[in-house]
């Protein structure tokens, strides 16, 4: 019970450092909050009965301690491509050995075998996701099969077909990056990127969004408060507003562990304390019951902490996902469970049994 007390201790305090204001009548049911805690209701009012059965059964091993899962993912991660238009510093990108971009025929045969189960579907994760050449068909194809997703976008680029085709693609939520209110701070993190072209995207997409009598893409601005910018939070608010964004959100840069990072990048105001490589244990991982992580040289992983142990995405779907309940899937689940009661290393090859991102990494749907 204590432990359960204080896991939701720390959540409260994660959720106190984002800061969120609304603009317009938000909708409900597009609120995080409201898609934390009415992932059954949603999908039943829907008539979503296979994702909801998949969904339940997923949970339930999980509940249980099975590390055999009744259900397929309900949750992917998807990167379209891993590079980008902007050279922020400290993003990963610059890192990476390749360029890839996710071959559409792999994500169309992915979506023909688990797109009946899957709730929801983020398409970012390193790189521009707008820089696919087939970033429209791909949400197209999403919502054909009722997936919602979500896309995380500097929107310094548009994708073929403009505005109008991201408002008509079916993507449900937009997260556009607006870390400074004048150029001369954004582009301090967003090295390349021009203020004013995202404003006007984010116009032009809420425009299209109206015209088109759509609801969707709801467009969450999301400010990364670094110590550059902390000065320009409500002149951020006034732009985000004016541009016809529906959210406004402030939120705690991720900052590597080191002194030098830290007093370069770290904002006085300790209500946006940086996230840094130290991870507080905390709660419990679902993603080898519920999630899949796809990266766009086209190989999958248990979730987007580890980077190691890999699978080719096409053995995947040539053995129909066979692999869910795989060796490595089952290691990692038998090493969350006894990673939770106290007794730690009986991962084999999974890296959970020294995940330091335990508990902090879990997805909402
Ligand atoms: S916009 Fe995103 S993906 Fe591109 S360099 Fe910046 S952090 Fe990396
Ligand atoms: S415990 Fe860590 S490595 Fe294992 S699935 Fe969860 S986040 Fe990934």
């Amino acid at each position: 019970m204590s432990g359960l007390i204080s896991r939701l201790r720390r959540k409260t305090r994660h959720a106190q450092q984002l800061k969120k204001i609304n603009f317009n009548d938000c909708r409900p049911a597009l609120l995080p909050q409201a898609l934390l805690s009415s992932t059954y209701w949603r999908l039943f009012s829907r008539g979503q009965w296979r994702k909801l059965f998949n969904f339940t059964r997923a949970e339930v091993s999980r509940f249980l301690g099975s590390e055999n899962c009744g259900g397929r993912p309900y949750f992917l991660s998807v990167e379209p491509v891993n590079y980008c238009n902007l050279k922020c510093p400290l993003c990963s990108i610059g890192y990476l050995p390749s360029r890839d971009t996710l071959d559409f025929g792999l994500y169309k045969r992915m979506l023909e075998q688990l797109g009946p189960y899957v709730a929801r579907m983020e398409l970012y994760k390193r790189g521009e996701p707008l820089l696919h050449p087939q970033i429209i068909p791909m949400l197209e194809l999403a919502a054909s099969y009722g997936i919602e997703t979500t896309v995380a976008t500097n929107l310094n680029v548009l994708p073929a077909g403009g505005a109008r085709a991201l408002a008509k693609s079916g993507v449900n939520v937009l997260i556009v990056s607006l870390d400074g209110a004048t150029q001369e701070t954004y582009q301090k993190y967003r090295v390349g990127g021009r203020l004013e072209t995202v404003l006007e995207n984010t116009r032009e997409l809420a425009r299209a969004r109206k015209e088109l009598g759509r609801k969707t893409p709801f467009i969450l601005m999301q400010y990364v408060v670094f110590r550059h910018n902390e000065h320009e939070l409500d002149e951020a608010v006034k732009l985000a507003r004016d541009c016809g964004a529906d959210q406004l959100m402030f939120k705690p840069a991720f900052i590597p562990d080191d002194k030098k990072e830290m007093e370069a990048w770290a904002p006085l105001n300790r209500e946006f304390v940086p996230g840094s490589g130290h991870i507080v244990e905390d709660g419990s991982c679902a993603w080898p019951w519920g999630g899949l992580n796809v990266f766009a040289d086209a190989t999958v992983s248990l979730c987007y902490v580890d980077e190691k142990c890999r699978w080719p995405l096409k053995d995947m779907l040539d053995s129909g996902f066979r692999d869910w309940n795989g060796a490595l899937e089952r290691a990692a689940r038998r090493a969350i469970i006894s990673r939770e009661t106290g007794n730690c290393g009986a991962c084999g090859d999974a890296p959970c049994g020294a995940c330091r991102a335990f508990g902090r990494t879990n997805f909402w749907i």
